[in-house]
């Protein structure tokens, strides 16, 4: 019998188990996946994470063809002429896809008439997030609040009904500065059939070194990563996960995030491993416990927090700024040694831990005042893991600071002091942290004073920075930091710093 209705899985739906696909038969069910032109040319995309979502979703194809299902992959100008080319193709009786990971790519299936299926993609469903988060009348949401509620429901590092080791939290283990001792870091796993071949032509505006055999493009060889991940680096991931070290792009971090948000790994898949491995006395408390609220209380926040607030979230602008991106990030260069760092993990592996994301280049942004969109495109293309999910929330809310503080409740702004204290990159930089003024000022240290005094008003009534702002009053040469930042400002500009 030939398949009498389709099934549209997208490119970042990749796991045969997802709703849509769990119960297909491949003698009743043809699959179709597009590729679409406009999609891949409509930001200027990490030609790693091009070649990624390419070549992952080439590969499972093959793996479902191999299981018999007839797959009509195309490329298209745009989704909605892959989806008519199909149909012109095939006439399926009715076309199907789990629901989508964007607002856009949602209104645009409920407009084609393609049937929605709920996604189980993740452990919290965005209603059920929206049911918890309407559920707290006008309290906050908070993050933390939501992890307890995660952990409590699923069962994850908990002895009863009380936190495993007795503490929900184990942050304040898990903020050492870098180890000085010149240790090895795990090795990320490579693989040779995770290389460039059969790439689609680049669009113009990619950039980033080649792939070369880092990220997965099999749910295999996402497992294979995930192992690796639980026996090597998670033992290590705990204590310095809020270090920068500077040649060393990963440390003990995961790279697992890509995997999870194509679909190729489910988040319950690596909260089970981490559960197992913390049972088995294979990992500190404190390792499990901070990835785990990466990925059960984090992420899932995120996920929860973009469907409630998408719209909002896009035109948000809470603290007015209006400062074009600035060239350093689009290749210009920059003597800053911490940025230079980050960027170079970008450009060579299209990858930034997260404390290089918000307290680096979302920290430079906030304090230069980056316009939202601008970063929030950046950071989406740039990343190996980027979607308008994560990229909305985390830029906008969380290192911008631009939703008028729903998110958090302060600002992530910082000086050079912290990146010091969390870095072995200022003893390398041709600027000295501790100073606010003359040529060899921290950019960091100078921009972060000239940031409070900017917000003087704003932040002085908030109990979490008012500190800070008071010791405002205490700088007698505020005024040339003030100079000193238009200078700064103005060589960041230009490209020139
Ligand atoms: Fe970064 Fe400032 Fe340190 Fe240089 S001195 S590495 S710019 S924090």
């Amino acid at each position: 019998m030939a398949p009498g209705r389709t099934v549209w899985v997208l490119g970042d739906q990749l796991n045969r188990g997802i709703a849509s696909l769990r119960d297909a038969d491949p003698a009743t069910t043809r699959v179709l996946m597009v590729t679409a032109e406009a999609k891949r040319a409509s930001k200027r995309f990490h030609r790693q994470r091009l070649h990624l979502v390419a070549g992952a979703m080439s590969a499972f194809a093959a793996e479902l063809r191999a299981e018999g299902f007839a797959v009509d992959e195309r490329t298209a100008p745009t989704f909605a002429e892959g989806l008519a080319a199909h149909r012109r193709a095939h006439s399926p009786g009715a076309v199907s896809a789990m629901e989508p990971m964007s607002w856009d790519g949602r209104r645009m299936l409920e407009r084609l008439g393609v049937d929605l299926v709920r996604s189980d993609q993740f452990l919290c469903h965005y209603e059920d997030f929206a049911a918890w988060a309407d559920g707290r009348g006008d309290r906050r949401l908070r993050m933390e609040d939501f992890y307890r509620e995660q952990r409590r429901r699923l069962g994850y590092l908990m002895d009863g009904d009380e936190p495993a080791g007795g503490r929900w939290n184990l942050d304040a283990d898990n903020r050492e500065p870098p180890p000085r001792d010149g240790r090895a870091w795990p090795r990320p796993v490579r693989s040779r059939d995770d290389d460039a071949a059969g790439d689609p032509p680049l669009p113009p505006r990619a950039f980033g070194a080649p792939p070369d055999g880092t990220w997965a493009l099999t749910r295999r060889g996402a497992l294979a990563r995930l192992r690796a991940f639980v026996t090597q680096g998670l033992p290590r991931f705990g204590t310095h996960q809020d270090a920068m070290l500077d040649g060393e792009w990963h440390l003990a971090h995961s790279l697992l995030s890509p995997y999870m948000n194509l679909g190729m790994l489910h988040p319950r898949e690596v909260a089970d491993a981490v559960e197992a491995a913390y049972r088995a006395g294979d990992v500190p408390l404190a390792s499990a416990e901070g990835f785990m609220r990466q990925v059960i209380g984090w992420r899932e926040y995120v996920w929860g927090v973009y469907w409630r607030e998408a719209p909002r979230l896009r035109r948000a602008n809470g603290l007015g700024a209006e400062r074009p991106l600035p060239p350093l990030f689009t290749g210009a260069g920059t003597a800053m040694r911490c940025v230079a760092s980050a960027l170079d993990g970008v450009e060579e592996h299209a990858y930034a831990h997260h404390i290089q994301r918000l307290m680096v280049l979302g920290n430079l942004a906030l304090l230069t005042g980056v316009r939202p969109p601008e970063m929030v495109d950046w950071m989406w293309g740039a990343f190996i893991d980027g979607a308008e999910w994560v990229m909305l929330p985390n830029v906008v809310g969380m290192a911008l600071h631009a939703d008028g503080g729903r998110m958090m409740t302060k600002p992530y702004a910082a000086g050079g002091a912290y990146i010091d204290r969390m870095s072995d990159h200022c003893g390398r930089c041709r600027f000295d942290p501790r100073r606010r003024t003359g040529d060899d000022a921290c950019p960091f240290t100078t921009l972060y004073w000239d940031f409070l005094a900017r917000h003087e008003e704003r932040f002085a009534r908030n109990p979490r920075i008012s500190r800070q702002v008071r010791g405002l009053g205490r700088l007698a040469d505020l005024p040339a930091v003030r100079a000193r930042a238009r200078e700064v400002l103005a060589k960041l500009d230009a490209g020139d710093l």
